[in-house]
């Protein structure tokens, strides 16, 4: 007889390797959940993560799912609103339960399950909002948390004695002594710290998020990316436009010139320049004067390609370098 599926939101994280790892200590096959937020590259291979291979401490296959635009609308707009910095850790929650919960109906699992403890962190981890998530989520009374499970009421699957309750625990509060004790005992050495380095929890990348849905109605999953790559700089409520570091960093860029309103690649050693919006003719020159500034234009051979987003290429030259107060100050 096939064994009964559950799946767990998995984020790398101590408490959701913790989760699975109760979860199969009961027999069930358990199923690891990962919601891919569009900060992490779009093409990568997800079995190439660093949490997949955390996943492997305990032998569990993750299903990867990457967030769409209806996570930007989240983002945009938390129902509950933004922690320290712009992570809507509610409302992200919910989200992510939302899928995983799809995610359950497709494959017939029974539950979904977090690694979530009860006083655990301020806000998202409260009792009451425990309940909250639950029935924002859409499957009241399938969603299980192993970690707290016996300070909570019996969920379905509890009942219906898929799950044993007893052999499910009891942790509440701040301490993680027991999660080291108990990681300990099932040898996980390694795991993602809390928020798992979420950039919605970073004050730079934050502020570029901020940037972009305060000027920009139409957001696409690549400029929420890009936000990770170069130096950002508002030019006018307009226009904000990214310039690269390093090769490295050209070459990724390259991959979504079809996403940029303007691109500009100088024909000597410098930056090239991915726009959003639309630029006047003094900020063209501008463009191309921070270009030099970043670049190294030798006489001769100043010139710098821009092309629009029909594709049409063109010649610009524009001679000396943008200042660096100028730049402080358009700086994001
Ligand atoms: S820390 Fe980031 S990924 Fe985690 S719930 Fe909050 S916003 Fe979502």
């Amino acid at each position: 007889m096939d064994r009964p599926r559950g799946v767990v939101l998995y984020s790398g994280g101590l408490d959701s390797l913790l989760a699975a790892r109760v979860l199969k200590d009961q027999g069930l096959e358990i199923i690891g959940f990962n919601c891919i937020l569009p900060f992490v590259k779009p093409d990568i291979d997800p079995k190439t993560l660093r949490i997949s291979l955390l996943a492997g401490q305990i032998s569990l296959d993750v299903e990867y799912f990457r967030c769409g635009k209806d996570y930007l609308d989240i983002l945009r707009k938390p129902r509950y609103g933004y922690g320290k910095h712009i992570n809507p850790c509610i409302d992200c929650k919910i989200y992510f339960i939302r899928k995983a919960a799809e995610f359950m109906k497709s494959i017939g699992a029974e539950f979904v399950a977090t690694g979530e403890v009860v006083g655990q962190r301020p806000m998202s981890q409260l009792k009451n909002t425990l309940n909250l998530i639950e029935k924002e989520s859409g499957i009241k009374g399938r969603l299980l948390r192993p970690l707290s499970a016996r300070l909570l009421k019996p969920t379905i699957p509890e009942m219906e004695g898929v799950v044993n309750r007893e052999m499910l625990l009891d942790f509440s509060g701040r301490s993680r002594k027991r999660q080291m004790e108990l990681a300990g005992k099932y040898g996980i050495n390694e795991f993602s710290s809390p928020a798992g380095g979420c950039l919605l929890t970073d004050r730079y990348i934050a502020e570029r998020v901020r940037d972009l849905f305060m000027h920009h109605e139409e957001i696409s999953i690549s400029d929420i990316y890009l936000l990770t790559i170069g130096r950002h700089f508002r030019l006018s409520d307009n226009a904000k436009i990214i310039v690269t570091r390093n090769g490295l960093e050209h070459d990724e860029m390259v991959k979504y010139r079809d996403f940029s309103d303007l691109f500009f690649v100088p024909d000597f050693k410098g930056p090239s320049v991915f726009v959003k919006g639309l630029l006047r003719d003094e900020e063209l020159a501008l463009v191309c004067r921070i270009i030099n500034r970043y670049g190294r234009p030798e006489s001769g051979e100043s010139a710098i390609t821009v092309t629009d987003s029909s594709g049409v290429s063109r010649k610009l030259i524009y001679h000396g370098q943008a200042l660096e107060e100028e730049l402080d100050k358009m700086r994001i």
